[in-house]
């Protein structure tokens, strides 16, 4: 019995819509497209919300809208899916990484202040494995210095900081439907604004540059393809209709393991604290500093034997080959991402784990670890 590392949640009622919507004439730009808009919009608790063809095509399109160009310096973290920093490279403006906080793996927020310069145009803040920002921090910041914030939720749909959901405290934020997020379409994303003129300009630059109520082949402005097809939103929509038992579901699986593995040494389960509710994108446990990234990887592979498939969630972005090339990183320059990433191993995470299957992982983890330490004594 393979325990895959995730797998989407899909049901009947998915399966209806895109049946009824293949059985139409209309396969882009149709009903589904603005079902999905407005219920995203609903429940992060904007005005406007536009459907994109994924999470990166809809990072990029925020970091235009809030008018980043060539030469801009946009903070953010360097421990993060590539996609959060690519993004700002897509419009010639340049990332400047802040090295995370070791609690919460979220950009450590008391060391933006001293990397801020005349260049400095947005904090791009993500919510880390789904778990909040100190939003109220950032705020504070961007007012004193005049900056803007893009909200990277891909991770973190239905998370809240102080009881005020993800994606709704920034200039814009943007979420991700991947087939590993908590919610899916295959491919496909999200953007979520309370400023109507970043909503009109990120329908157009979806759209090809096109104008509402102009003619379909006028463009205004340079644009793209990053339309959400009307099958992609129809999934989208009911999956969205379901998210509350979704991330019930999450929520149930995630406390299953935390039971487990809370005691045993040489493990830290996820961090979590009050104010901060997560939303739970992926289960991340961290090994103490006694292991080092070889041992980290045998433990994976262990596992692997197992049929329990694992990842190592994420390798610091500065340390990309191309990133390196790009900027001179090396090892050393951001000490806590490079830390904890050697330790991270993600468990298998998804909706329909039982906890027979949890009991099974654990099991196996732990034995591996006892291993590893009566090795060492
Ligand atoms: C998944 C993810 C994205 C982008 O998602 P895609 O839909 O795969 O393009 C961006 N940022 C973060 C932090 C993510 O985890």
């Amino acid at each position: 019995m393979k325990i895959p590392l995730s797998s989407p949640d899909i049901t009947k009622k998915e399966i209806s819509a895109v049946c009824q919507v293949l059985s139409t004439p209309t396969l882009s730009l149709g009903p589904y497209l603005e079902k999905i808009e407005k219920k995203v919009a609903d429940f992060v608790g904007v005005k406007y919300a536009v459907g994109v063809s994924s999470g990166t095509a809809g990072l990029h399109l925020s970091v235009k809208a809030v008018g980043i160009k060539e030469g801009d310096e946009v903070i953010t973290t360097p421990f993060s899916f590539i996609a959060s920093s690519n993004c700002i490279l897509y419009e010639r403006a340049k990332p400047i990484f802040v090295d995370i906080d070791e609690e919460t793996l979220n950009i450590d927020i008391s060391k933006i202040e001293e990397k801020i310069t005349k260049k400095t145009k947005a904090i791009l803040c993500v919510h880390t494995f789904g778990l909040p920002d100190y939003m109220d921090k950032i705020m504070n910041l961007v007012k004193k210095y005049n900056l803007k914030v893009i909200e990277d939720a891909c991770e973190a749909i239905g998370a809240e900081f102080k009881g005020k959901k993800v994606g709704s405290f920034g200039d814009v934020g943007v979420f991700a439907f991947y087939p590993n997020k908590q919610i899916t379409t295959g491919e496909g994303g999200m953007i979520a604004t309370n400023n109507k003129n970043i909503y009109l300009l990120g329908r157009s630059l979806r759209n090809q540059g096109r104008e509402e109520n102009n003619k379909w082949l006028h463009h205004k402005r340079l644009g793209y393809n990053y339309r959400l097809s009307e099958i992609q939103s129809a999934i989208g929509y009911i999956q969205m209709k379901r998210i509350k038992e979704i991330l019930t579901k999450r929520e149930r699986v995630a406390n299953y393991y935390n039971e487990r593995l809370k005691d045993i040494k040489g493990v830290k389960i996820p961090y979590s604290q009050p104010e901060l509710k997560r939303s739970w994108f992926v289960y991340v446990i961290i090994l103490d500093e006694s292991f080092t990234k070889k041992d980290r990887e045998k433990i994976v592979e262990e596992l692997k034997k197992k049929n329990i498939h694992c990842s190592s969630y994420f390798p610091p972005i500065h340390l990309q080959p191309f990133y390196k090339e790009l900027f001179g990183y090396k090892r050393g320059d951001f000490l806590i991402a490079e830390k904890i990433s050697n330790l991270t191993i993600a468990l298998p995470f998804y909706n329909n784990l039982s906890e027979h299957q949890i009991d099974y992982i654990c099991k196996k983890l732990s034995s591996i670890i006892n291993y590893y330490h009566r090795k060492w004594i």
